[in-house]
């Protein structure tokens, strides 16, 4: 059993970890978007595949594809979805997807639709934004938010320059409450403004503006393709993988 396994979260590395253990061969696939990813266990390969024939290609290597990029990564699910299915070399395909904050919404957060919707809200509620959507979706809040006094964490800092009043901080997740508290307060945080990437790795920052009484402004996932099934954890895609397996041997 051979699995390809679209990566790039902790569930695809928690995955990899699982499936090495079930004796079972895993390629983890990175974009390459970061210079210094954290590598999960089996083998790895870096980069795109070059659209939905080159993702073809590769998954015909393999028994089973499993999508566990992130919510927000829409481009290669949707890529993975048509690659997957039809044609000769259709192969099954899972999604692992965690949990949206949907549920726990408080009256304090604003949902949105896109980024420029993000923007447009957040200004209208504070001048000191702490802007958490990464380093891709930056420039989108430029021209609403260009003069505010916006603090911007990302894990790699941009190629681009940054509006003269913005703060850049480069870290990576999981955080803790006590570090997000004294970061949005030590700021002065007046609005947060993130994406509805869910799971608990990056609640903390959520937790700390119902705390200072700071509103969050929150983009909504972007939509998936019903067809393909999917899964919330990671031990619901193993089991999906035992499935397949006795099916096929
Ligand atoms: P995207 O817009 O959906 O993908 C753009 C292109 O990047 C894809 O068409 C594909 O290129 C390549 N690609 C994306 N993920 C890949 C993977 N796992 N393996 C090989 N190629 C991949 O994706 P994105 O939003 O830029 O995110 C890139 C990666 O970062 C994803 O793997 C995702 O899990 C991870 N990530 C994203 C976010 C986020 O907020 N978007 C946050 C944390 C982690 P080709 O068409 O050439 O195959």
């Amino acid at each position: 059993m051979r699995v390809l396994l679209l990566g790039g979260t902790a569930e695809a590395r928690a995955l990899a970890a699982q499936l090495c253990g079930a004796g079972i061969e895993v390629t983890t696939s990175l974009a390459g978007r970061v210079a210094d990813p954290r590598l999960p266990v089996g083998e790895v390969r870096i980069g795109g595949f070059g659209g939905i024939e080159g993702l073809r290609t590769a998954a015909a290597e393999f028994d089973a594809v499993i999508d566990a990029t992130h919510p927000f990564a829409k481009n290669i699910s949707a890529n993975a979805a048509a690659a997957c299915t039809g044609g000769a070399t259709r192969r099954p395909l899972l999604r692992l997807e965690r949990p949206g904050w949907a549920d726990r919404s408080r009256d304090s957060w604003h949902w949105v639709d896109t980024h420029e919707d993000a923007a447009a809200v957040a200004a209208t509620l504070g001048r000191r934004p702490f802007l958490t959507v990464g380093r891709q979706e930056m420039f989108r809040f430029f021209a609403d938010l260009g003069g505010h006094a916006v603090l911007a964490r990302v894990v790699q800092a941009p190629d681009q320059p940054l509006p003269e009043r913005w703060n850049l901080i480069t870290s990576r997740g999981p955080y803790a409450l006590p570090g997000e508290l004294a970061l949005m307060a030590g700021h002065r945080a007046d609005v947060l403004i993130t994406k509805d990437s869910g799971g608990e790795y990056t609640w903390p920052k959520m937790a700390a503006a119902e705390q200072l009484g700071v509103p969050v402004v929150l983009v909504r996932r972007p939509a998936r393709s019903p067809d393909v099934p999917t899964v919330q954890d990671v031990a619901a895609a193993l089991a999906w993988v035992h499935t397949i397996s006795t099916m096929s041997g």
